[in-house]
């Protein structure tokens, strides 16, 4: 069987297709796009049609491939952790613009924040803090391939995190509201890590009002957030007494990541 004949065999899109081919052959993607006419080893046709019907299933890619790119580094990804996302490459830029000397990645998941802005900024001290301890030792393994010193502590939010403050926290936080129709399409994926309460501002509620005395003065609390979610966060920052408190878009143009300083 040719590479067009498996792909078009598999009925999936066929951009994911040739991913996934790629993987059980062993070739690059490069290679199956410039060759599409050439034989596929046979030994490996099983495999690549056992993982297409994965997909056909709604599994995601990254988990049947078991990694994911994200900020240039290739991470180890599995059912335990949320796909890093592009748009929350947006909260790495926000965080490198800013230069901090140490930064708090709050629940860490696969550790792509953290570990992308380690791999950034070498000199910068970044804490990782991850309640699930699958997760936690996804995000370790992750560290431990890439060679980046990262200092992770288990448990919920802010609690593993004692009188240390720190020039920035960042977070993804759960921010999908339990009965979101667009749930069943995430459903691979861990809910904690996605699902926060009837309103989906739970997890911001609680990391916003207990950051302020883990900051020092004039570092900022930087969230990604959903859709339509900004006016909400900022008024919680407002309240928790965050100043110049503002919101950025993502590359699509939807409001993602809010952020405040405390007052210097
Ligand atoms: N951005 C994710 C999604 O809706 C949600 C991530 C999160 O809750 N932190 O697909």
């Amino acid at each position: 069987m040719t590479v067009s004949e498996a792909i078009a065999a598999s009925k999936i899109d066929p951009r994911e297709a040739r991913l996934l081919l790629a993987e059980v052959c062993g070739f690059s993607q490069a290679s199956l796009a410039a060759s599409p006419e050439q034989d596929i080893p046979f030994e490996v046709e099983n495999a690549f049609f056992e993982f297409t019907q994965r997909r056909k299933k709604g599994e995601p890619v990254a988990y049947i491939l078991g990694r994911k790119e994200f900020y240039g580094l290739d991470l180890s990804v599995n059912p335990s952790v949320l796909i890093p996302r592009p748009e929350t490459e947006l909260l790495v830029d926000l965080a490198l613009e800013r230069n901090p000397a140490s930064v708090l990645d709050l629940g860490t998941g696969s550790g792509a924040i953290a570990l992308a802005i380690k791999h950034e900024r070498p000199n910068c001290r970044v804490v990782a803090v991850e309640a699930d301890l699958s997760a936690l030792l996804t995000a370790k393994r992750n560290a431990a391939r890439l060679n980046l010193e990262i200092d992770f502590r288990h448990g919920r939010w802010l609690e593993p995190v004692a009188d240390e403050r720190f020039q920035l926290i960042v977070s993804n936080p759960p921010y999908v509201a339990s009965g979101d129709p667009h749930l069943a399409a995430l459903r691979f994926e861990p809910q904690g890590a996605l699902v926060a309460g009837p309103g989906g501002l739970d997890s911001i509620r609680e990391i916003v009002q207990a950051a302020g005395v883990f900051l020092f003065p004039g570092a900022w609390l930087l969230l990604e957030h959903g859709i339509g979610q900004e006016e909400a966060v900022r008024g919680l920052m407002a309240g928790a007494g965050l100043e110049s408190i503002t919101t950025w878009p993502d590359l699509a143009g939807i409001a993602r990541v809010s952020g405040g300083t405390l007052k210097s």
